[in-house]
């Protein structure tokens, strides 16, 4: 695929349009929708798809793959209640739209993808746009000791279950947001670490990611 980073009238514009809807969807972060109002997420698409980009919509990125639903994007971002300078581990790169709002709400980004294409890609785009996030080529469902401990932890895949192990590599006060359920539907999980051996679970809303695959997934 071949990626042109050109953000003209057109696509700002489809962009602004895209905050308006995902406002009026419930998402009440308004460092979030700016975020989302600064990511060209044209640029994760061919030209042919341009007229995609600013769709609520998931869409294919190749190796059987999505890059996630921007409604999706902003809600997961939400939980996450990202602080200037928080290390934050992302679990499933993709595109790295993902990886690009946390950056631009000046998150710290330590980000793991299994599928080497996609690793090299997006390691190239992202770099190409001028952004920079420590990208690891590897099985995310095991977190990244060497680089824990995390202020926040986000899974952009579904898990069958919340690894034990991503929990232990939140600081006290981080949080996990993850995807967990069956292979066709997941809820939304928030964790906080509130203490050593103390956590609070709460269970939010359905939704249907790809499964995550790997020793602590699927
Ligand atoms: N956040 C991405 C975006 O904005 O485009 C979308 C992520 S896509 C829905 C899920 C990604 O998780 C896929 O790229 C998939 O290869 C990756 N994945 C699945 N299991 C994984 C694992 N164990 N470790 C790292 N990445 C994994």
């Amino acid at each position: 695929m071949a990626y042109k980073f050109i953000d003209n009238y057109k696509e700002r514009g489809a962009r602004k349009k895209l905050v308006t809807l995902l406002r009026n969807r419930g998402i009440e972060d308004e460092k979030v929708l700016e975020a989302i109002g600064k990511v060209p997420r044209h640029f994760f698409f061919d030209e042919t798809f341009w007229n995609q980009a600013y769709k609520d919509i998931a869409f294919p990125i190749g190796d059987g793959q999505t890059i996630s639903q921007p409604y999706t994007v902003a809600y997961q971002t939400e939980l996450l209640h990202i602080k200037k300078n928080d290390k934050v581990l992302e679990i499933g790169t993709g595109s790295g739209y993902q990886t690009c709002i946390l950056l631009e709400l000046g998150a710290k980004v330590v980000t793991i993808e299994r599928q080497p294409n996609l690793y090299e890609r997006t390691t190239k785009v992202l770099t190409g746009m001028g952004y920079k996030a420590k990208f690891i080529l590897g099985d995310g469902s095991l977190g990244s000791v060497e680089d824990a401990p995390f202020n926040k932890i986000i899974v952009t895949a579904g898990a069958p279950l919340v690894p034990d192990v991503l929990l232990r590599q939140l600081k006290i006060g981080g949080i996990l947001v993850i995807p967990v359920g069956n292979e066709s539907e997941q809820k939304m999980i928030t964790v906080l670490r509130v203490g050593e051996n103390e956590f609070e679970k709460i269970v939010l809303d359905t939704f249907r990611f790809v499964p995550l695959v790997g020793d602590q997934a699927w």
